[in-house]
């Protein structure tokens, strides 16, 4: 019986994290107006009341940053862009730098999301420069990796994936200021996810490109999000993963009451 329970609300905090604190971040994409700032304050109270063990992040629309900081800023839960140039500054109409991202009060900047890989053709040599952009702005950059449904079938997920791993990131990134989201293309806003299993081989795959990279010790200190139709249902056996250091939430942070329920697997 105790076995069976165990299983059935897996706790996160056991499993060997080399000291990593786990992320949970909101990807809040193209949704939301002023208004939605209520959810915000309701995150920000649920988190205050009972605070997990994980930092917490909202990315609004970038207009959105600057209310949100101001108004919540520094308590609790922290907020980011959602894409930047790569540019410092210049003639790009229409385009934020991570500076102005950081001046509104951002910390984090999602970078290489498979939707603006795909939209926007974002090859992995753009999103590393974006994240390059992002280091010499001071804030954090979450670059997101993901294979398709045909590529996964075509049993080349872990190829793939490895592949923007090694170029997406730029050669001074550490784990102070690089989070890596790997995120299923085909299981973003489906409310499909890999198997356990697949997620558990991705992640460690994900690792071992890391520690190759940047050396055991900074490697196994970077944090490596989930991310891909996490919900309040599944987010307890997700998060218990190894190696699976948070998650990147898109449908499911837009509601407090949702998001702070997937924070539950970060309390005790
Ligand atoms: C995302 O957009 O990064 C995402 C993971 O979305 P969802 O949680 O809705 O699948």
């Amino acid at each position: 019986m105790a076995g069976r329970e165990l299983r059935a609300k897996p706790r996160v905090m056991t499993k060997d994290t080399h000291g990593r604190r786990p992320l949970v971040a909101g990807n809040w994409k193209m949704n939301g107006l002023f208004a939605a700032g209520a959810e915000v304050e309701s995150l920000v109270n649920r988190v205050r009341a009972s605070a997990p063990a994980a930092d917490v992040l909202i990315c609004p629309p970038a207009t959105l940053i600057r209310p949100f900081a101001a108004a919540w800023g520094q308590r609790g839960v922290a907020f980011g862009g959602q894409d930047c140039h790569h540019a410092d500054e210049g003639a790009f109409t229409g385009d934020i730098s991570a500076a102005m991202i950081r001046d509104a009060g951002g910390d984090y900047v999602i970078v290489g999301h498979s939707e603006r890989r795909s939209y926007y053709g974002e090859t992995d040599q753009v999103v590393s420069h974006k994240a390059a952009a992002a280091h010499r702005a001071g804030i954090v950059s979450i670059v997101c990796v993901g294979e398709t449904l045909a590529e996964r079938e075509a049993g080349r997920a872990i190829d793939v994936v490895s592949q923007q791993v090694d170029f997406s990131l730029p050669t001074l990134s550490n784990a102070g200021n690089t989070v890596l989201a790997y995120e299923p293309v085909w299981a973003i806003g489906t409310g499909k996810t890999p198997s356990t299993d697949d997620i558990v081989a991705m992640h460690h795959a994900v690792r071992t490109r890391l520690t190759a990279r940047f050396g055991a010790a900074e490697g196994n200190r970077m944090r490596i999000l989930y991310g891909g139709s996490v919900k309040p249902a599944n987010a307890r056996e997700i998060l218990a993963l190894a190696d699976v250091d948070g998650a990147l939430v898109g449908g499911a942070s837009l509601l407090a009451r949702d998001f702070d329920a997937i924070l539950d697997a970060y309390r005790s």
